[in-house]
């Protein structure tokens, strides 16, 4: 194992198993194969280690590990993805995706409904002519908005993929992964997904809503993977990112940047008990939402969970929410972030947000100041200590409240972590991270 973080999962690994006699059971027969003294074990039955944050709460995470052989499926195509997420039953399944497995290879035209055309929706609802007063939510279906609706009602079809409860969804070896698909984890129970590289998905058909801030803006669907209303899942040594289709390569219309990306992982609809470790986020806007409305009908369904942990992940190279906290209990240690020129913040602090950032490095370059790292939504108080900025020990709070004296934030989550495994301190995290993290690194 190749990490330092790594080793310590093993041991923990161990000791969670030695414990747990029905799963030691179940994987006798993956682990007859082993040869001695070599680590057999086949990282597609790997679980969450015992204690790894808030995925190994409670009956922790073991995604499809026990799954019997006929539940094991490799793929490598769009078409072969979906069938082995429909195959029937929760008993516990293991995906196994070989290369890059692509849900749009016709092209953003093979979803276009008959009539759908681009130059007379900008003629149509361009500020000139239409206004900036009126969205277009009436607009009727025969409407270049009409038209557009049922263009995206055929893109979102295509590309969603619910995956279902007691999976583990792995990248075979190196250069697996999945592009343009919007992983769709819904209303389920234990999931892992590992080693893949998710090329965001690319909305074909943002809509223009001329009322949103004061110039308008472009909305775009499509999460690279959502956890909707679902508890315990692990995404581990998987990297995000836009690809081949950065935002800096997307047009303009009305002024405004044509923007076909939405988050790479939201964290949204009471969903609980989520762990993100190891991972590479990179090259894009609006990363990670955890909680999507301050609204009270939302509250009600999120309040006391949206509960997630981040450990030694890169956040590089983004612009904003890393994450974007509302109502949870969320842990964030020992990853390193890197701003690039378009950095706006890394910790958006939400509604009833109760973040813990501890032990984390950042590397922000001449002219962003620590200021910048927390930007402040709302009031709620955080804890931040023990992290570095640029080698230097920086408190994150005074830093921001240097910058923003008029909105300051306060110290103290109420909370203390439990669930954490090996902590590194934050001089450390800049290689462990950097050597470690994102697709391909899992041996
Ligand atoms: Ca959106
Ligand atoms: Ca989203």
């Amino acid at each position: 194992m190749s990490t330092p973080g790594w080793h310590g999962h093993a041991i923990k690994r161990t000791a969670a198993l030695a414990g747990c006699t029905a799963l030691v059971l179940s994987l006798t027969a993956a682990t007859a194969q082993a040869r001695p003294g070599h680590h057999p074990r086949d990282t597609a039955r790997q679980t969450l280690p015992a204690g790894d944050g808030w995925a190994s709460r409670g009956a922790g995470t073991t995604g499809g590990a026990t799954a019997g052989a006929e539940r094991v499926y490799t793929v490598s195509t769009w078409a072969g993805f979906r069938a082995a997420l429909a195959a029937e039953g929760t008993a516990p399944r293991i995906i196994r995706v070989k290369g890059t497995v692509d849900a749009v290879s016709a092209g953003c035209e093979a979803f276009a409904a008959p009539g759908y055309d681009f130059d007379a929706y900008l003629e149509k609802y361009s500020p000139q002519n239409w206004g900036r007063d009126t969205d277009l939510s009436a607009e009727p279906d025969d409407s270049p908005e009409g038209l557009r609706r049922a263009s995206a009602a055929r893109q979102d079809q295509a590309i969603k993929a619910n995956v279902p409860a007691n999976t583990t969804i792995i990248g075979v070896g190196r250069g697996a992964g999945l592009g343009g698909v919007s992983l769709q984890i819904k209303d389920v129970d234990n999931v892992i997904v590992r080693n893949l590289t998710f090329e965001s998905p690319v909305d074909c058909f943002p809509q223009w809503d001329p009322t949103d801030g004061d110039l308008g803006n472009w909305n775009s669907e499509y999460d690279s993977a959502v956890v909707h209303g679902s508890t315990h899942v692990w995404l581990d040594h998987n990297t995000f990112t836009d690809g081949e289709h950065p935002d800096s390569a997307a047009p303009a219309y009305f002024g405004l940047l044509y923007q076909q990306h939405d988050g790479q992982l939201d964290i949204v609809r009471g969903a609980d008990h989520v762990t993100a470790s190891w991972n590479v986020f990179t090259e894009h806007d609006k990363t990670i939402l955890i909680g999507n409305s301050d609204s009270e009908s939302t509250a009600a369904v999120d309040r006391g969970h949206l509960k997630a942990t981040f450990h030694h992940n890169l956040f590089k190279g983004l612009v904003e929410r890393a994450p974007r906290v509302r109502f949870g209990q969320v842990d964030v240690y020992n990853n390193h972030f890197v701003a690039g020129d378009d950095y706006a913040y890394s910790f958006g602090v939400g509604k009833e947000s109760a973040l813990v950032a501890e032990h984390n490095a950042f590397t922000l370059p001449d002219g962003v100041s620590p200021g910048k790292v927390l930007k402040r939504w709302n009031d709620s108080p955080l804890t931040a200590a023990h992290n570095r900025v640029n080698g230097r020990t920086t408190d994150l709070v005074a830093a921001h409240n240097a910058e923003n004296p008029d909105v300051p934030l306060a110290s103290g989550a109420g909370w203390t972590p439990t669930l954490r495994t090996k902590v590194l301190p934050s001089r450390s995290v800049v290689s462990a991270v950097d050597r470690g993290a994102g697709a391909g690194r899992l041996h």
